[in-house]
């Protein structure tokens, strides 16, 4: 439903907070995997660092130059994964991406999404999508080990019908 002023309040708070002061915003100097991701419909740069220990990711942290929500993501996602399995953040990010796009595609139940619910009011703004999951989709990237750069536009030349968006 429409009209939850509360929520697009706490939405414009929330991200404003983390967009401003970012949490765990530095090199993890223990970290075993990282990665980088680019957005380049907004021009966001951001590389993740973990550090794995077994089937759990005991730190995280991210470095980078990003709009706000871009920053703001990444900075919520770091809080989140700490102490995290891979089982539990695979399920926390399906929640959280069926959150900003609307997508019914994670099994019911699952994870509480917590803070991260106020980035439901990215759904208002398709073009931010993208900004919102550039962290997730670094981080599962550096879980992964691929070591590689990472783009939310496969194969870099974007679609045509897109047009490059400013943040
Ligand atoms: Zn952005």
């Amino acid at each position: 439903m429409n009209g939850n002023g509360d929520l697009r309040e706490l939405y414009q708070e929330v991200i404003l907070d983390h967009g401003k002061r970012p949490r765990n915003f530095r090199q993890l100097p223990d970290a075993n995997r990282h990665a980088e991701g680019y957005n380049p419909l907004c021009g966001d740069r951001e590389t993740v660092y973990l550090k794995v220990e077994g089937d759990v990711v005991s730190d995280a942290s991210f470095q980078g130059a990003g709009c706000a929500i871009s920053t703001a993501s990444a900075s919520m996602m770091t809080e989140r994964l700490k102490g995290k399995s891979r089982a539990e953040i695979e399920a926390l990010f399906a929640k959280f991406h069926d959150l900003i796009t609307g997508e019914k595609s994670a099994a019911p139940g699952g994870p509480d999404l917590g803070k991260l619910e106020v980035f439901s009011g990215v759904r208002e703004f398709p073009v931010r999508i993208k900004c919102a999951t550039l962290p997730w989709h670094t981080m599962k990237a550096a879980l992964a080990g691929d070591g590689e750069t990472i783009s939310t536009e496969d194969g870099a030349e974007a679609s045509p019908r897109e047009e490059p968006k400013v943040c």
